[in-house]
C-alpha cells in the first residue's frame, strides 16, 4: 500500500514537470518517454510507442496589453489551443451573440475580436465554428471568455476553442476577472501577440502488453496529453499513473487474460464528434484483438468530488459489484473509441465540485492521493470478478452469439 501511494505520487510529478503536455510539445513527447521506460522498468521490456499522424501545436510566448493603461496585462488571459501566430493592435471589435449571426456582414477583417459567446454548456462545435468563420473572414483574433457554465470562473479553459483548422488567426482565452477587465476598458486599445503555430505532427501512444494463456484481453488506458499549459495533474496524469501501477501489480496476475495497458497521445485533440486521436489509432490499428472490455482512467482524484463508475454495454459485461456509483456511459474521452468499436467501457472518473479540467487550476495540489490508490485497488476488484473463469464462458458466448444479448 506504501509503494503504491509512493509510486502514484512519483508519477504524478514526473508527468506535471512540464510546462505543457499538449499534443505536440516537449512535454507530451518527454512523458511518453518516461512512461515507457516505466513499464519497462516493471517488467515489460517490449513495453513501445505506437505512431500516428495529428495536428501538433507549438506556443512560444503571448502578450495581451491594454496600451492606454499602462500596458497593463489583461488577468489570467491565455492562448487557446491550435491558435495561429498574431500580432493586432486596436480598440477590440466586440461580438454579442446576435451579431454571430451576421458575421459575414461586418467588418472583422484585420480586427482584434472580442467573442460574447456564452453557450450554457461546453460548446466547443459553437466557438470551433466562430473561430473558424473568423478565420476565413480575415479577422486578425478572436478572444473567446472561458464559459462559467462549465469551468471554473477563476481561470481559463484553454480548451474552450481548439480547432485545427484555423489558418490564419490568433485565438486566446479569458476568464472571469480578464472578461471584465476587457469590458471595463472597452474603448482602450490593446495589443494581442501570440507567437504560435499548428504543424503536421506524428503523436505516439504507449503500449506494454502482459501476455496470457486464453483468448481474452483487455484494454487498461488513460490519455498522457493535456490541456495546453495546464499541469493536468488530474486530466489526465491521475489516471495514467493508476494504470502504470496496475501494470506493476497485474504483472504476474491471472494469466488466461491478456493486459494491455496503453497511455493515449491526443485525447484533448478531439474535435466536433470525432475519436480522440491516440485511442482512436489504436482501436483502429489493433482492430480485430479480442477485447472484452476496455477500462478508462481519466480525471481523478478530485478534492471536493465524487468517484464514479461510467459503465457502457453493460449487456455485454458479466455481473459485478463496484464501491462507486456505476453511471451509464459517458463516451465523452477515449472510451468513445472503444464504445464506437462494440467494446464495453469502464470508465473511472471524479465528478468534481470545482470544474478546474483544462485549466491551470488542475494542479497535483488539487489532487487525494489516497483517492487514486483506493482507485486502483477498487478496479483491481472489478477486474478480478469480471475475470473470473465462468466470465470466460460467458464473453466467449457473447461474441459467438452477439445478437442473443
Ligand atoms: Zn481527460
Amino acid at each position: 500500500m506504501k509503494d503504491l501511494r509512493e509510486n502514484i505520487e512519483r508519477h504524478l510529478h514526473a508527468l506535471t514537470l512540464f510546462p505543457s503536455r499538449h499534443v505536440g510539445s516537449p512535454g507530451a513527447a518527454a512523458a511518453a518517454d518516461y512512461i515507457e521506460s516505466t513499464f519497462r522498468k516493471y517488467g515489460y521490456p517490449q513495453a513501445a510507442q505506437e505512431p500516428f499522424p495529428a495536428t501538433g501545436w507549438r506556443f512560444g510566448s503571448m502578450v495581451f496589453v491594454d496600451l492606454d493603461d499602462g500596458c497593463r496585462a489583461v488577468p489570467g488571459a491565455l492562448p487557446c489551443f491550435f491558435s495561429r501566430g498574431a500580432d493586432v493592435t486596436g480598440v477590440p471589435l466586440w461580438l454579442a451573440g446576435n451579431d454571430l449571426d451576421r458575421l459575414a456582414e461586418t467588418d472583422v477583417a484585420g480586427k482584434l475580436c472580442i467573442v460574447e459567446f456564452f453557450s450554457g454548456a461546453a460548446d466547443i462545435r459553437g466557438r470551433n465554428g466562430i473561430a473558424e468563420e473568423l478565420d476565413r473572414l480575415g479577422a486578425a483574433a478572436a478572444v473567446f471568455i472561458s464559459d462559467p457554465a462549465y469551468h471554473t470562473t477563476c481561470a481559463a479553459s484553454t480548451k474552450i476553442q481548439r480547432s485545427p483548422k484555423l489558418k490564419t488567426l490568433g485565438t486566446a482565452v479569458v476568464g472571469e476577472e480578464g472578461a471584465y477587465f476587457l469590458a471595463r476598458n472597452r474603448r482602450h486599445r490593446f495589443r494581442l501577440f501570440i507567437d504560435a503555430d499548428t504543424f503536421p505532427h506524428t503523436a505516439h501512444n504507449v503500449a506494454a502488453v502482459r501476455p496470457g494463456t486464453g483468448e481474452g484481453r483487455v484494454v487498461f488506458g488513460a490519455h498522457l496529453d493535456a490541456a495546453p499549459l495546464t499541469q493536468g495533474a488530474s486530466d489526465d496524469a491521475s489516471g495514467v499513473a493508476c494504470v502504470l501501477e496496475l501494470a506493476r501489480l497485474l504483472k504476474d496476475e491471472l494469466p488466461a487474460w491478456t493486459f494491455e495497458f496503453a497511455a493515449f497521445d491526443a485525447e484533448e485533440y478531439c474535435i466536433n464528434g470525432d475519436l480522440p486521436g491516440g485511442s482512436g489509432a489504436y482501436v483502429k490499428d489493433h482492430a480485430g484483438r479480442n477485447w472484452r472490455f476496455f477500462m478508462n482512467f481519466d480525471s481523478l482524484g478530485i478534492f471536493f468530488g465524487e468517484d464514479v463508475l461510467h459503465v457502457g454495454r453493460p449487456e455485454l459485461l458479466g455481473g459485478f459489484d463496484c464501491v462507486y456509483p456505476k453511471l451509464p456511459i459517458k463516451n465523452g474521452g477515449d472510451d468513445r473509441s472503444f464504445d464506437r468499436a462494440g467494446v464495453p467501457t469502464l470508465w473511472f472518473n471524479t465528478h468534481a465540485r470545482f470544474k478546474d479540467f483544462h485549466t491551470p487550476l488542475d494542479t497535483v495540489g488539487t489532487l487525494d492521493t489516497e483517492r487514486l490508490v483506493l482507485c486502483v485497488g477498487e478496479s483491481l476488484r472489478v477486474l478480478r470478478q469480471l475475470c473470473r473463469p465462468e466470465n470466460e464462458a460467458f464473453f466467449r458466448n457473447i461474441s459467438k452469439n452477439p445478437k442473443k444479448c
